[in-house]
């Protein structure tokens, strides 16, 4: 490795800086939020409930609960799964930071599981491994939206007793053996943040199937009170409400459901753009040394969230970083998916996690990179982002 030879390029492969996850908005989404504004309704109201009964029709659940994130829903979800002060719940390394923390915020442990090399999904053999007396929930993310082995999830769920809750937060689309991921287990909570594949700007929504939980969610979301609070200034009259539990303020709002809305019409459309940048890359890069995802497994459905390399860095002459400031020097953002959780400061301190704990999940951690992937990108961005990712390899290697 050369970390010193500094890249510099004479002349980038486009003008402008291509961001990286930006998201699709069209005008029937603007159109929505202005009606929004003019009904001067931009709290939690009528737009809010048709959101979550069109995402429960797409999902195929029997409920769907919005909050304003996907860290609150699972915070939420964690709670109504019974998980108090002291419960394990086994979850992944390779996740984005919320996830551990909604664990911690409802007063559990975040115990980890490695990751399987191909799938950079959590590995079923190694979540066994981890069962103690104290775990009660297993919290699987779909990563990148390829779906977890959910089979094996739920026999070692029911086997133990353990609550299966999974981090759909990349998950929209994802199917699995014919359903949708947001059907299967106990509780799935979704991200409307800016770069997921269906976006409110925040925003976040729970899917289940008992309906004694999705009221007690719907309540804990608007500080513990009765379900249609916020009706009790509509024209229906005003009406007392009574306080059930100290909930939190997770509430969705109408301006955030008017944008959900429409990106929930396009949600497909936008998959099958995706697919298209998805081959694309892949015919690509077929013979660079780099690692491209792995084809998808017998009857399931990739939600195409996030495109990663992984990169061969004992064949090249720096590592991932150096390979994000080169792209960055052509003018293409990039993102990380993710430095694994435990080798963060906090976690690493509290829990007194080691590089070489979780192999896996630290080899991915050193080498991924996420390419630019939205359904906003032309024909002409993709093809930018391909012919900087081979200068820059090309270059190193
Ligand atoms: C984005 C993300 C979250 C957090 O979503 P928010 O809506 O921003 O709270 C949680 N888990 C994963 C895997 C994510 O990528």
């Amino acid at each position: 490795m050369n970390n010193k030879r500094k890249y510099e390029s004479v002349k980038p492969v486009r003008d402008d800086f291509l961001i990286f996850g930006s998201p699709l908005i069209l005008k029937d989404e603007i159109d929505e939020v202005v009606s929004t504004l003019l009904s001067c309704w931009i709290g939690t109201g009528p737009k809010v409930t048709r959101f979550e009964e069109e995402f429960r029709d797409y999902i195929g659940s029997k409920y769907a609960l919005a909050v304003n994130s996907c860290t609150a829903g699972l915070h939420l979800a964690l709670l109504s799964n019974g998980i108090k002060a002291g419960d394990e719940v086994i979850t992944t390394p390779m996740t984005f930071c919320a996830t551990a923390n909604a664990i911690i915020h409802s007063g559990g442990v975040p115990i980890f599981a490695d990751i399987q090399k191909d799938t950079m999904n959590i590995d079923p053999v190694e979540i066994e491994k981890k069962i103690t007396k104290k775990t009660k929930a297993i919290l699987p993310v779909h990563f990148a939206g390829r779906p977890c082995e959910m089979k094996a999830i739920l026999e070692i769920a029911k086997k133990n007793n353990l609550k299966v809750i999974s981090d759909c937060a990349h998950a929209v689309e994802t199917e699995y053996h014919g359903k949708k991921v947001g059907q299967i287990g106990d509780m799935s909570v979704y991200s409307f943040y800016v770069t997921k594949n269906l976006t409110t700007g925040e925003g976040g929504m729970i899917t289940c199937n008992n309906k004694i939980q999705a009221k007690e969610i719907k309540i804990l979301a608007l500080h513990g009170i009765s379900s249609d609070a916020w009706k009790r200034y509509s024209d229906e009259g005003y009406k007392h409400y009574l306080v059930r539990a100290p909930g939190f303020k997770y509430n969705m709002t109408d301006i955030q459901a008017s944008i959900g809305l429409h990106q929930l019409k396009r949600i497909d459309k936008n998959w099958e753009r995706r697919k298209q940048i998805w081959d694309k890359y892949n015919d690509a890069f077929k013979g660079l040394p780099v690692n491209i995802p792995n084809p998808f497994e017998k009857d399931t459905r990739h939600a195409l969230h996030l495109y990663t390399l992984i990169l061969d860095i004992d064949n090249l002459k720096t590592n991932r970083d150096g390979i994000i400031d080169a792209l960055y020097k052509e003018n293409i953002g990039t993102g990380v998916h993710f430095i694994a959780i435990h080798l963060h400061p906090y976690y690493k301190e509290k829990y007194k996690f080691r590089r070489g704990d979780f192999p896996v999940s630290e080899f991915i951690s050193d080498r991924t990179i996420s390419l630019p992937f939205s359904a906003k990108l032309t024909d002409k961005d993709a093809e930018d982002v391909i012919a900087a990712v081979k200068k820059v390899i090309n270059y190193y290697s």
